[in-house]
């Protein structure tokens, strides 16, 4: 079941992974609902007749439908990973909402070459690298290792300061449990010292 979290500052809804809702109105639909992803995005079309309550109901039911059929894998409704002109715009938008737009990345980039790390950050030329093992995870840890490698554009190491930043993001605990859980699971065994030494994200420079 899509769990929707707004707030009346004007926070987007989002989907259970964390996804941006759009919710999408059209004078020219009548009585048809639509819903797909677009950049990332959850768009929820709707008729323009439709009352506050209406829309509600029928986005939270359409983003349900969204997520069955992404967990079925059904081709072209399978959310896709951005790709790295959205995931820059993205980062922006994290920045700008975490910290205080303090972050400023000149370049954003997947890249398939981490080995063990999810993210690194270069504070000298403002580059940011994410491991595509993170694509098929949920949103929510993708933004977390987004914010923290927008921190260390902030703060390099991972100081008292630094955590604080990072902390601003609300899923921080939650994501870092996560990742430990895929880390753990995919080494299947015990962690190596330098694992116990860095956490999966870390810093490159
Ligand atoms: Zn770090």
């Amino acid at each position: 079941m899509a769990r929707l979290r707004a707030n009346d500052v004007g926070v987007p809804l989002v989907t259970d992974d964390g996804a941006p809702v759009v919710v999408r109105r059209s004078a020219r639909r009548r009585r048809t609902v639509a819903a797909f992803w677009e950049d990332g995005k959850a768009v929820v079309a709707i008729p323009a007749s439709f009352t506050k309550s209406q829309e509600q109901e029928w986005v939270r039911r359409m983003l349900a439908k969204l997520k069955r059929q992404g967990e079925q894998g059904s081709g072209r409704n399978k959310r896709r990973p951005a790709t790295d002109e959205v995931l820059a715009a993205h980062a922006a938008h994290l920045s700008r909402t975490y910290l205080g737009g303090r972050a400023v990345p000149t370049s954003v980039r997947w890249v398939g070459n981490q080995n063990s790390r999810w993210g690194s950050a270069t504070p000298a030329d403002g580059t940011i690298r994410l491991s595509n093992k993170l694509q098929p995870m949920p949103q929510w840890v993708i933004d977390y290792v987004l914010v923290h490698e927008l921190a260390h554009l902030v703060v390099a190491g991972h100081t008292a300061d630094f955590w604080r930043l990072v902390e601003a993001y609300p899923e921080t605990q939650r994501a870092k449990a996560f990742l430990e859980g895929v880390a753990f699971a995919t080494s299947r065994g015990l962690p190596t010292d330098s694992d116990i030494d860095h956490p999966a994200v870390d810093l490159d420079s």
